[in-house]
């Protein structure tokens, strides 16, 4: 089969009978369901691009599998060059979606998983990276988007798997049988699980040999018989059952998380990539956030792009753009963007091949750059939110801009320079109010917060990386210290 094109995602997605509940509700169509949809144009998003010759050589690649050429979400990075274009292709869809578009969560498990499980067969002599390749090239094949399902709801965080009260705290083996294993648990916030046709299941923390059960790594289909998804609420949401544009900010483009129950899943052999071998659980869990902390480095910054953009136009529109305070403003906003992107890129270019031969991103690097993340997008969103002014948060809604009696009164009050509509300027602030603080800032703010783990995570992995004894020996020598 070719790549998709956008409509054939579309009607892929109708034929899975997923498990959907919002709002109390069993979802019997999210394809359609209003709130949902934007999150689903976002991921339709990835295929539409593929399919325009603009961006063939960002958002494409040929396989290494396969030798076909394949939506790059779905590659296996083969060198540095396809490191940073990644990067570059979720700079671009964020600036195209000004949302996360979901699919990366997938490439960052499929590279993950295709080094980790080459390395545990050298050592145990099992059959898990074939396994990989296989479903590798299944999903290749069908241009799948696949769900990267990381993170248990962890319980008690002081206490280890095992040790829980509640068993199924993290998720894990509870019965085995010839044919596969049967799981149970959660995972909770899975970024476009519900956009998704596969899912690729790993532990989200090191651990040791009582959590035997619980070092388990697989792929199921995301309506795997005893899956069912939660849909999360995001801040804004029911705006978007008013079936108004205007208010919505964003009506095209969405993100959205679920909370995924595993209530007995059965996973045969052949889908199995990690079973019992508990040492590798934290390589696996250190290699996939480590291209997630990268990813940050692009999709971010393309969001962050229309953020300066919208914040610009706002300042267009108030009429103080030649204001040398506003002006310092935009510098400040471009120059924490870029700096994010400088990560991104750079743990790009500094990667380098793992013993299975894919590529890996500088571990250090990356955490860096992630570290970054959990701190500029707040003050870009500060920034923007000065330049935008209060009416962003207090201009009324589109019912009354319609309206016959109040509508001439915010027509004419909420106006700023001649030649730019009223409706115009509410259109940019509205836009500004869902990225800062409406749907979009799930994965705006929040997301750059705790999304690719939260910012002691990477604290943990940067002390580990960052190489002291080194800098040490560097300051002895120049101090000629001799000991
Ligand atoms: Fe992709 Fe960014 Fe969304 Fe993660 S947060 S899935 S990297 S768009
Ligand atoms: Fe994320």
């Amino acid at each position: 089969m070719r790549m998709m094109t956008g409509e054939q995602y579309v009607e892929s997605m109708r034929e899975r009978k997923l498990q959907v509940y919002l709002f109390g509700e069993k979802v019997d169509n999210p394809v359609d369901h209003p709130v949902l949809r934007p999150s689903l144009n976002s991921v339709k998003a990835t295929y539409d691009l593929a399919q325009d010759p603009q961006y063939e050589s960002l958002m494409t690649a040929t396989s290494s599998l396969t030798g076909k050429k394949i939506n790059r979400f779905l590659h296996i990075h083969q060198n540095t060059t396809d490191l940073i274009n990644k990067v570059k292709m979720q700079r671009l869809l964020g600036q195209q979606t000004a949302a996360c578009f979901q699919r990366c969560v997938g490439m960052d498990a499929f590279n993950a998983v295709f080094s980790t499980t080459y390395e545990i067969d050298g050592k145990y002599g099992t059959s898990y990276h074939k396994n990989f390749v296989e479903y590798a090239k299944y999903c290749q094949e069908h241009d799948f988007t696949v769900d990267g399902a990381m993170t248990d709801p962890k319980g008690d965080r002081g206490l280890a798997p095992h040790d829980q009260e509640d068993p199924d705290m993290y998720l894990h083996v509870v019965e085995t049988r010839p044919d596969g294993i049967v799981v149970r648990g959660a995972k909770a916030h899975q970024t476009g699980a519900v956009n998704s046709q596969e899912m690729i299941v790993m532990p989200t923390i090191s651990m040791g040999p009582e959590d035997k059960a619980y070092a388990v790594s697989f792929a199921v289909p995301t309506d795997a018989e005893g899956i069912l998804m939660i849909i999360g609420r995001q801040s804004c949401d029911t705006r978007k059952l008013e079936e108004s544009e205007l208010d919505v900010g964003n009506s095209e483009y969405g993100g959205v998380e679920a909370l995924v129950v595993f209530n007995d899943v059965f996973v045969p052999n052949e889908r199995i990539f990690l079973n019992g071998e508990v040492e590798f659980a934290g390589m696996l869990v250190e290699r996939f956030a480590g291209y997630h902390r990268q990813s940050y480095g692009g999709c971010k910054v393309g969001v962050g792009d229309v953020l300066i953009g919208a914040a610009a136009l706002a300042a267009d529109y108030n009429g103080c753009a030649k204001a040398s305070h506003i002006k310092d403003k935009l510098i400040e906003m471009t120059h924490l963007n870029e700096t994010l992107y400088c990560c991104g890129i750079a743990c790009s270019a500094e990667g380098s091949p793992t013993a299975s031969g894919n590529y890996i991103i500088d571990l250090l690097l990356a955490n860096v750059c992630k570290q970054n993340v959990t701190r500029f997008p707040y003050e870009i969103a500060r920034l923007a939110e000065d330049i935008a002014g209060g009416i962003m948060v207090t201009a009324p809604s589109e019912a009354d801009f319609r309206d016959p009696v109040v509508g001439p009164y915010v027509e004419k009050y909420l106006r700023g320079v001649q030649g730019v509509s009223t409706e115009n300027r509410i259109r940019v602030l509205r836009l500004i109010e869902n990225l800062c603080l409406g749907t979009a800032a799930v994965g705006y703010r929040t997301e750059s917060l705790h999304g690719a783990g939260s910012p002691q995570a990477q604290r943990i992995m940067i002390a580990r990386q960052g190489n002291l004894p080194r800098k040490k020996e560097l300051a002895k020598k120049i101090a000629k210290i001799s000991e």
